[in-house]
């Protein structure tokens, strides 16, 4: 994808295809930003751009060069740490080894690019061991390199690393926004790209891998099976990994939410699952306000738990018990 297809990120878009220009590229950046928002694709669209043979300050998506990106398998294209899933734990520390390896890789002339690149992906993720070799390398770097730092938690970097980075950061588009996207250039109804948006809260990696997703179907499965007036027990078919039951607890959060916004009388846009408006005005008045704070501390408490190690079984049950009412 070129830089002028990518999506709510024209701000950082347009200081990277400057600098290009004028030949004014930093040799290490630090892409900053939520998950889900895009740094990744334009760190890979940066390094097409780099080395593209038809374009000058953008990818062609044509070229050998830009090919060989795209598929990962370019010989100057390097990724290090894992790309981050949108509920996956992260886990994978990178270890000085791997940074040793780029130290070597860094200082060879490039094979067939005009500019090595290097992208390391949850930079949070580094070792202390790593993250001093890595400094070492950001402090004199390289001809012909460029290094992507990427991580939505820059917090956990070592502030020496970030002094050494120009930070590029990466925002989420305004709910209306995506919600105008998903509808005008994806084709989505009104009420599935209203719901999609706001449950990715305006993260557009997120929204375009989950609009051909079932979620919108699913979220309502979620919704009737934990209902107070539901009578089957749902949630002994669901799976147990932590993953699904987080989705399960993050839907339920925003229909009581919802539920809790058309008790306390609003209406329209700040309504999330606008498809079920109808049924929202009646179950507010079902609900008093102490029944959704008791539902929401026992959602909350559930997000909580699932970080230790709970069972997942109990905890759904629980749940479930604590939602009746
Ligand atoms: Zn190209």
């Amino acid at each position: 994808m070129p830089f002028n297809s990518i999506r709510g990120q024209d701000k950082a878009i347009a200081l990277l295809q400057d600098s290009i220009r004028n030949n004014r590229l930093a040799s290490s950046y630090l892409f900053t930003g939520p998950e889900g928002v895009g740094k990744n694709l334009v760190a890979l669209t940066l390094a097409k751009a780099l080395n593209c043979e038809k374009s000058s300050f953008d990818a062609c998506d044509e070229c050998v060069s830009c090919q060989k990106i795209d598929k990962l398998n370019h010989p100057d294209l390097h990724l290090l740490g894992a790309v981050s899933g949108d509920n996956e734990d992260e886990s994978e520390v990178i270890k000085i080894e791997a940074i040793r390896q780029l130290q070597r890789e860094i200082n060879l002339r490039p094979y067939e690019a005009k500019t090595k690149v290097f992208i390391i992906n949850n930079a949070h993720q580094l070792t202390a061991e790593a993250s001093n070799a890595l400094l070492k390398i950001l402090e004199e770097p390289p001809a012909h390199s460029l290094i992507i730092l990427i991580t939505a938690k820059p917090s956990l970097l070592f502030r020496t690393i970030i002094s050494r980075c120009r930070i590029l950061k990466f925002a989420s588009l305004p709910r209306l926004e995506l919600k105008e996207i998903l509808k005008k250039e994806h084709h989505l109804p009104e009420d599935e790209a209203h719901f999609l948006a706001s449950f990715c809260e305006g993260r557009i990696g997120f929204g375009l891998k989950m609009k051909d997703s079932a979620i919108f179907r699913e979220k309502n499965t979620i919704i009737d099976g934990f209902s107070r007036y539901a009578d089957s027990n749902y949630e002994t078919s669901l799976p147990q990994d932590r993953a699904t039951i987080r989705k399960h607890l993050n839907i339920l959060s925003i229909w009581l939410r919802d539920i809790y916004l058309a008790k306390a009388g609003v209406q329209g846009e700040e309504i999330i699952n606008f498809d079920r408006r109808y049924e929202l005005s009646k179950l507010a008045k079902d609900y008093s306000f102490s029944d959704l704070d008791i539902a929401f501390k026992a959602v909350s408490d559930s997000l909580l738990y699932l970080e230790q190690n709970i069972n997942t079984r109990l905890l759904l049950s629980n749940l479930r018990l604590a939602l009746k009412g």
